[in-house]
C-alpha cells in the first residue's frame, strides 16, 4: 500500500501554473510517524510513500525522521518499501542525495528546459534556471535515470519538442510533458492544433534517440505503446485505496486533488481510515464517464483520473474537453511511433515490447 504525504502546501517558488493554494502548515513529526504506523498497521509487504508538496524538501527534518522510522518498520517485517518524491531541486543538495540513495527514493524534478525562467520563478519573479543547474549535475551523478516533468502554459504549446530535446542533451532520458490543467488554462484549437505539431515532431525525435546508448524514454508515449500491446488500461483510478493522500494535519482524503474537501474526508492517521467513506468513494469512482462510453481508446486514455477530472470540472465523472482532445493526440502520435519503430525494425523496440501483444 501507498501514501502520498502532503508534507506542506508552502513553496520557495512561484510557478506561473502552480495551482496549490500555498500555506504555511506543515506535517509534524508526530502525525507523519502515525501514517508510518497505519500504513504499517494494514500488514501489507510491500509499502511506499510518495512524498509531496508545495515542496516537500522544506520539510526535510520530518522527512528523514519518518524514513528512518519506516525502514526500522519495514526491517521488522522484511519488506519492501519504496519511495518517490517530486521537487521543484531548489533545496537539493549531497547529504539529501546520499540520504536518498540510502532509502531508495526516488525523484523526480519538475524542470521546463528552455522555459524555466519564464514559467518557474522564484516569489520575488527571479528566474530559477542558473539555481538549478548545479541541482541537475548533483541529482543525475545520484540518479542517472532521475525523471524529469515539464508543464506547458497554452502560450508555450508550440516549444513541447524543443524542450524535450532541451532536457535529453542536458542528460535526462526518462522525460515526462504535461500541460497546464488548471480550470482558468487558455487552451483554444489553435494551441491544442501546436500541441498536436509537437507531438509530431516528437515521435520524429524519440525515434532518432530510441536506439542510441542513451535512449530518449519520452514516458507520454511508453504508457500509450504499453497499453496498447498489453491490453491493460493506461491508468487505473483506484480512488482511495491505490494512493491515500495524507494532509499535513494528518487527515486522510482519497487523493491529492480531494484534500482538504470535507466531503471527501477518509478519517485521520490517529483513528485509521473510515471503511464506509473509503468504499463510498471507491464505487463512486468506478462509475463510467457517460460521455467516453463506446470510445475506441477508452482503455488507454486518462479520462478515469478522477482527481484531473474533479479539479478542472468539479465532477471526478466529467471530463474536460482539453484532457479529451489532450488523451487523442498523444495516443495517435505514441501510435505513429510505435509504428515507425516496427517498421524501422528498432532492436530496442523488439526488445522491449516484442513480447507483449
Ligand atoms: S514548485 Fe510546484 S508547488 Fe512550488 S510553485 Fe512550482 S508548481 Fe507550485
Ligand atoms: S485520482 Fe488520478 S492520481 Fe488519484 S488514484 Fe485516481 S488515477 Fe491515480
Ligand atoms: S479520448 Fe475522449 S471520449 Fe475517448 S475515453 Fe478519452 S476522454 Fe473519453
Amino acid at each position: 500500500m501507498n501514501f502520498t504525504l502532503h508534507l506542506t502546501a508552502d513553496c520557495d517558488l512561484a510557478c506561473r501554473y502552480c495551482y496549490e493554494k500555498h500555506g504555511p502548515e506543515r506535517m509534524d513529526e508526530a502525525a507523519a510517524l502515525a501514517a508510518c504506523d497505519l500504513l504499517f498497521s494494514f500488514g501489507h509487504k510491500t509499502n511506499g510513500f510518495s512524498l509531496f508538496g508545495g515542496e516537500p524538501l522544506l520539510c526535510r527534518k520530518v522527512i528523514e525522521k519518518t524514513l528512518r522510522y519506516a525502514a526500522e518498520k519495514n526491517w521488522e517485517i522484511g519488506g519492501k518499501l519504496a519511495y518517490r518524491m517530486t521537487t521543484n531541486g531548489v533545496l537539493l543538495d549531497e547529504d539529501f542525495l546520499d540520504f536518498a540513495d540510502e532509502h531508495n527514493i526516488m525523484i523526480a524534478l519538475s524542470h521546463d528546459g528552455p522555459l524555466q525562467d519564464e514559467q518557474r520563478v522564484f516569489k520575488n519573479g527571479a528566474g530559477t534556471s542558473e539555481a538549478l543547474e548545479p541541482k541537475i549535475d548533483m541529482l543525475l551523478s545520484h540518479q542517472p535515470e532521475a525523471v524529469v516533468m515539464a508543464t506547458f502554459l497554452p502560450k508555450n504549446a508550440g516549444r513541447v519538442a524543443e524542450t524535450v530535446e532541451w532536457l535529453y542533451n542536458r542528460g535526462f532520458s526518462r522525460i515526462n510533458t504535461c500541460i497546464d490543467y488548471r480550470p482558468e488554462a487558455d487552451w483554444n484549437d489553435e494551441n491544442m492544433a501546436e500541441l498536436d505539431r509537437q507531438y509530431a515532431l516528437l515521435e520524429e525525435l524519440c525515434e532518432k534517440h530510441f536506439d542510441s546508448p542513451r535512449p530518449l524514454r519520452y514516458l507520454n508515449f511508453e504508457s500509450k505503446i504499453a497499453s496498447y500491446l498489453n491490453g491493460r488500461p493506461c491508468i487505473e483510478c483506484r480512488l482511495g485505496v491505490k494512493q491515500p493522500s495524507i494532509a499535513p494535519d494528518g487527515k486522510i482524503y482519497p487523493c491529492n486533488q480531494f484534500l482538504n474537501d470535507p466531503r471527501y474526508l477518509m478519517g485521520d492517521v490517529w483513528s485509521g481510515i473510515d471503511a464506509a467513506a473509503q468504499r463510498r468513494i471507491f464505487f463512486e469512482a468506478q462509475k463510467p464517464e457517460a460521455s467516453c462510453e463506446g470510445c475506441a481508446i477508452e482503455q488507454r486514455c486518462r479520462h478515469h483520473c478522477a482527481c484531473l477530472n474533479f479539479s478542472m470540472t468539479g465532477d471526478m465523472h466529467k471530463v474536460p474537453p482539453v484532457q479529451c482532445a489532450h488523451e487523442r493526440s498523444l495516443i495517435r502520435h505514441a501510435d505513429g511511433l510505435a509504428k515507425r519503430l516496427y517498421e524501422s525494425g528498432s532492436p530496442r523496440f523488439m526488445r522491449v515490447y516484442g513480447n507483449n501483444g
